[in-house]
């Protein structure tokens, strides 16, 4: 069985308000409107950006989608989690005064944000799955409550999955604190203390205190939680370690994890990427980002193994070269996607329906 993928190309230099109509487009075309009765809750999930960044869609994405949704007759709300570094969105409240300077409001969406997994990020429900790893995952509550699902998400690259979309965004940001944490447990970076300037950065953005910097950075492996933020914030080339080895299992947990949430809502979600400045490193970077190839388009579908490949696929075939190989050869970034597969998330083959 192949799933059906929509796919609408963007010109170069569109502004977020164009990508808005082409998405809308899509909706209207895949008949997304049909998964949404009166007064359904719609959780609307979406990275708000982190303090510094600038590659995150922007609001008039958000509140696009949260227009059709009510027009739907539904209750939409947006919605993202909490993180486990130390950044501006570690607490809810945190959160959502960034949401503020980042013009998410709900004068302009035209609808709430509610943080899914609460003030601290541990409410959660437990959800049963059957994995390679695990048997429950525990999902993000409002992800949980939540009667339908639009999961918008912006492609990038990513310093340990390789590449980061819609099974990322979902594995990652609809889940509590302890998905985050037990999907990245298990991974120790070393510190080169040669190339080590003690900056400090690290410190700063480990969530779990696992870094101590005098002469040099120094890492307490009893406390590091694997999550990679040190590897990703280090300017210095100073952090390294058997990344392709933690790549592998961190991607089969991803893809777990989204599963959680995909198989409560499976008739009533629905998947946007959108691959425009597709940054080398995902949102959750406080800082600037180049685009590392020109704007692709957006890309749809209810089955999130099938709209990530459909995206990977078809930037291979705009550039005759895969992007997220080229940024970081030593990864196999498809593993998500192909443990997705067995594990009954969606399906790699898909029909392609371009909308224009
Ligand atoms: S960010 Fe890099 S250079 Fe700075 S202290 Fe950490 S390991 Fe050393
Ligand atoms: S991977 Fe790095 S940032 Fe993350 S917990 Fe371990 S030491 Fe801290």
């Amino acid at each position: 069985m192949e799933s059906l993928v929509f796919f609408s190309p963007v010109k170069p230099a569109e502004t977020p308000e164009q990508h808005a109509r082409r998405a809308m487009k899509i909706y209207d075309k895949a008949g997304f409107a049909q998964q949404i009765v009166k007064d359904d809750l719609v959780a609307l999930k979406q990275h708000l950006g982190e303090k510094g960044g600038d590659g995150y869609l922007r609001p008039p994405i958000a509140t696009a989608f949260a227009r059709a949704v009510s027009k739907a007759g539904g209750k939409p709300f947006v919605t993202d989690s909490t993180t486990l570094y130390r950044g501006q969105r570690s607490t809810a409240v945190d959160y959502l005064n960034l949401c503020q300077a980042h013009g998410f409001t709900a004068e302009a969406l035209g609808c709430p944000v509610i943080i899914a997994d609460g003030l601290r990020g541990n409410s959660q429900v437990m959800v049963k799955i059957m994995g390679k790893h695990y048997q429950q995952v525990p999902i993000s509550s409002a992800a949980y409550h939540a009667d339908a699902l639009v999961i918008v998400s912006h492609v990038t690259g990513h310093c340990v999955s390789g590449y980061a979309a819609a099974i990322k965004n979902v594995a990652m940001g609809l889940v509590s604190r302890a998905g985050k944490m037990s999907q990245h447990h298990g991974n120790f970076p070393i510190i080169d203390a040669e190339k080590c300037t003690a900056c400090g950065t690290c410190a700063r953005w480990c969530p779990a205190e696992a870094i101590t910097v005098k002469k040099v950075a120094k890492l307490d492996q009893t406390k590091c939680i694997g999550c990679g933020e040190c590897l990703a914030v280090c300017r210095f080339d100073a952090v390294g370690g058997a990344w392709g080895e933690v790549a592998e299992r961190l991607q089969e947990k991803m893809a777990e994890h989204c599963l959680g949430v995909h198989q409560i809502h499976r008739d009533k979600i629905c998947y946007f990427n959108f691959a425009t400045h597709i940054s080398s490193e995902c949102d959750c970077f406080g800082i600037k980002q180049k685009a590392e190839c020109p704007d692709l388009g957006i890309i749809a579908g209810s089955d999130p193994v099938a709209v990530d490949q459909a995206t990977i696929d078809l930037l291979r075939e705009r550039r005759s070269t895969d992007l997220f190989h080229d940024l970081r050869p030593e990864i196999d970034h498809e593993i998500q996607l192909r443990h997705g597969e067995d594990i009954g998330l969606g399906t790699r083959k898909y029909k392609l329906v371009t909308v224009k």
